[in-house]
């Protein structure tokens, strides 16, 4: 057994101990990359489908084979090899943007599942790097290619000097890794309450000017009928 592996079975059996549901259970293994390569719209969607017999356990990519193993044993089931046709597992990145190429053009923005980029229209984005899951959806969106990714390592400042500290090493990685996935699963919640949000003033906004618009046109139907009808008395009153 690797210490990666026992990590993420240490998380899933905090979120057990902690009472929380299946579907949380496993999201606690999950790495919150919300990358979406599972086919599913991010970890915790992944997690609910597993609940729901909708996916198997070896769908997530950024998990690698450890976290397919850590989910068979937190389920009590056979473990699978990491189905490779979702990607193949790479070591943890972050995005970086060359700042004299970038154009300002916010599409990366959108495409962030944890709001990680902060700038606006026409002026010249980052990324906030400790915010960055490393989920590549930016790349591909980018039309003037401007952004890399690059590796990053979490622990790097964990050192392990002997085997006599390996608990603490353990427990310190675990702990950090913990609060990694805290912090982009919040991220991502809030970023979905947002996108849900602004749909919900966008639809209001629509419909109270749909109903505007339906209230000028009886309006103007009625002035319309008004001074057609005024025409005719004075037609008429003519022929007299
Ligand atoms: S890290 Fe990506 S592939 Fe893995 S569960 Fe989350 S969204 Fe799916
Ligand atoms: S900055 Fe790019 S790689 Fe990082 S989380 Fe956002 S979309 Fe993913
Ligand atoms: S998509 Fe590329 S060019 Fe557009 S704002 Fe993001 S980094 Fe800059």
């Amino acid at each position: 057994m690797n210490e990666n592996y026992l990590i993420l079975l240490g998380l899933g059996s905090e979120a057990k101990s902690e009472g929380k549901s299946l579907a949380e259970q496993i999201d606690a293994v999950l790495p919150q990359t919300q990358c979406t390569q599972c086919d599913f719209d991010g970890c915790k969607p992944y997690s609910e489908a597993i609940v729901g017999g909708e996916a198997e356990i070896n769908q997530c990519p950024p998990g690698g084979q450890d976290g397919v193993d850590a989910l068979a044993e937190l389920l009590g089931r056979p473990t699978l090899p990491l189905n490779e046709s979702h990607g193949k597992t790479k070591p943890r990145r972050v995005a970086v943007v060359d700042e004299e190429v970038c154009i300002g053009c916010t599409l990366c923005i959108k495409a962030c599942p944890v709001d990680a980029f902060v700038g606006s229209s026409k002026v010249m984005t980052q990324v906030i790097a400790k915010e960055c899951t490393g989920c590549d959806l930016c790349v591909p969106v980018c039309p003037v290619d401007c952004i890399d990714m690059i590796e990053s390592d979490p622990f790097a400042n964990i050192l392990q000097n002997n085997s006599a500290q390996f608990d603490s090493t353990h427990n310190q990685k675990q702990i950090l890794e913990r609060a990694i996935r805290d912090n982009s699963r919040e991220r991502y919640q809030f970023h979905q309450e947002r996108i849900e949000r602004d749909k919900r003033e966008r639809d209001e906004l629509l419909k109270s000017r749909a109903i505007a618009l339906k209230e000028k046109m009886a309006k103007d139907k009625a002035q319309k009928e008004k001074i057609e009808a005024a025409m005719l008395r004075v037609k008429n009153s003519k022929k007299k």
